[in-house]
């Protein structure tokens, strides 16, 4: 007779098949079962038609890959456990010592850090380009250029590039081009369309929703990019957790509503600031005036919900510091794309040297699912707070 432990660890009963419900089931494993010895030597990390190991893989995540695939009209997805590390699989898979990466100058702050610091470490030449330049790109990409990024629009400063010039200066030279798509997420714009080859998106932002897990993914339509994707992704042990792919999955089905809500306050918020006389400037590229608001019209039919503003040079850090710490409903804190609104001063004199200075200090607010007339009194109250003293 087999004593209690092991009668539970190797339970004969196996629920009945059939079941069906709105959300896949969360699968968890470090270990994979085989039937037998043959199944195991067939095993394969590149074939996603089996499992081999937690790793490299499981119902569960293989369902949020082919969903975030769809999402972006790619055909391939490779999940990461954060959208840095996702940006990571991209480098590591494509550069090697002696290659040179370009990234726009007003990249997201973490990815250039990676360049300056691990890259360039590892002999990988890296520099930045103005994004505003397609011509000037492609008179940068050279031989040894193996990797060129995109943003749009580009992180803080929300400037909105000409994304099919810089795409085609990337390629019309050889390098692969990845885009950073973290705020468009499959919604604003068609990334494939653009004619990127990679498209990383930090699920950590709208595909979850919550302001609770973090995750990215890495999207292509090229089975021979996946492949070396994959492989880095297996090789740098960058798994992501079932319980983790369960909250993403449970959030994609209202990504559409959320995405659409967040760009609708954000826009109405957007041109309430740009009315009141303490804002010099508002960045939102939908919005008419802001830097490449023509390209996003040509490329986009939505908006993340997402936008800084500037503020009248009279008024120095410390005003705007007091505006930041008046507001209620904006609380300080980094990331986007959750139900709360949040806001964060930049020194922009500290965060890069490249786009044309901006004048005056500079507020990022993510707009959350809050009603847009109880955030508007709260950006009122704050202002009158701050700046009539
Ligand atoms: C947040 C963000 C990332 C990184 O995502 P994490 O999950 O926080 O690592 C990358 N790119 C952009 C544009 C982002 O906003």
């Amino acid at each position: 007779m087999t004593d209690k432990p092991t009668a539970l660890i190797h339970h004969p009963y196996q629920p009945p098949e059939g079941f069906e419900a709105v959300q896949p089931a969360v699968h968890k494993a470090s270990t994979v079962i085989f039937k037998d010895t043959a199944a195991l030597r067939a095993r394969s990390w590149k074939n996603r038609a089996g499992y081999t190991y937690g790793l490299h893989g499981t119902p569960t995540t293989f369902t949020l890959e082919e969903r975030i695939a769809s999402l972006e009209g790619g055909l391939h997805c490779v999940l990461a456990p954060s959208g840095l590390a996702a940006i990571t699989l991209v480098n590591m898979a494509f550069l090697k010592a002696g290659d040179e990466v370009l990234l726009p100058n007003n990249v997201y702050g973490p990815s250039r850090e990676q360049a300056r610091v691990l890259l360039a470490g590892f002999g990988v030449v890296w520099r930045e380009y103005d994004p505003a330049d397609p011509a000037a790109l492609a008179a940068m990409v050279g031989p040894a250029t193996k990797l060129v990024w995109v943003e749009a629009p580009g992180s803080v400063t929300m400037e909105f590039p000409d994304l099919r010039a810089l795409v085609q200066a990337a390629r019309s030279q050889g390098a692969l081009c990845a885009l950073d798509n973290t705020w468009g997420a499959g919604l604003a714009f068609d990334a494939f369309a653009t004619g990127v080859d990679l498209s990383m998106q930090a699920l950590t932002k709208y595909p979850s929703g919550g302001g609770d897990v973090l995750m990215g993914s890495v999207v292509t339509r090229d089975l021979d990019l996946h492949h070396k994707v994959l492989h880095a992704h297996g090789l740098l042990g960058v798994g992501v957790a079932g319980n983790d792919a369960e909250l993403i999955l449970r959030s994609l089905p209202t990504i559409g509503v959320r995405y659409a809500a967040h760009d609708r306050t954000a826009r109405a918020l957007a041109q309430w600031l740009g009315s009141q006389p303490q804002v010099s400037r508002v960045l939102h590229p939908a919005l008419a005036g802001s830097p490449g608001h023509d390209h996003w019209a040509a490329h986009c039919s939505a908006a993340a919900g997402l936008f800084s503003v500037t503020f009248d040079e009279r008024f120095g850090a410390a005003q705007v510091d007091t505006f930041v710490n008046s507001l209620r409903h904006f609380r300080l804190g980094y990331s986007w794309g959750g139900p709360m609104s949040l806001v964060v001063p930049y020194d922009l004199d500290v965060m890069r040297k490249g786009p044309a200075r901006l004048p005056g200090h500079l507020v990022r607010f993510s707009i959350g699912l809050e009603s847009v007339d109880d955030l508007q009194a709260d950006l009122a109250q704050a202002l009158a707070a701050a700046f009539t003293r």
